[in-house]
């Protein structure tokens, strides 16, 4: 984690050798995910190892942005000062289609319409030149 230039006291994910590709493809709006080449199993997030075979190769598959709500938190005290700037925020965790989880803040969405279960896709919040982020948004 780092801080914005724009916004020094905001949090941001940095990207790895490992992550790269999947930020890369979140520039272009796109969200992708590892699927290991030997067993076939889909990953989030992104790790060099396979939690099922621990095989360490592993392509990229395009997701399809679509999923329903599992659950949410709704942050009202900062665990860290980055984080005071948002406040409050509901960080969500959807089951996507492909059959794994991502967690990301809700955007567009008021607190009190969260259902269990929703239907909701991803969207793309691009915070500065090389990082977007995951939002989660109504389909
Ligand atoms: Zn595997």
């Amino acid at each position: 984690m780092s801080e914005t230039p724009e916004n020094p006291d905001r949090l941001v994910p940095e990207p790895t050798a490992d992550t790269k590709p999947f930020w890369a493809a979140m520039e272009e709006d796109r969200l992708v995910l590892q699927r290991c080449l030997s067993c076939k199993k889909i990953r989030n997030y992104p790790r060099p190892v396979c939690d099922a075979c621990h095989s360490m190769e592993y392509d990229w598959i395009e997701a399809s942005c679509k999923g329903t709500l599992h659950s949410w938190t709704i942050t009202h005290h900062p665990f860290h000062s980055g984080l005071t700037y948002q406040l409050p925020f509901a960080l969500l965790t959807v089951d996507l289609e492909e059959g794994v989880r991502l967690q990301a803040k809700a955007q567009g969405i008021e607190n009190s319409e969260l259902k269990v279960g929703m239907p909701v896709k991803v969207g793309f919040e691009h915070l500065h030149p090389g990082l977007t982020l995951p939002v989660i948004e109504k389909p």
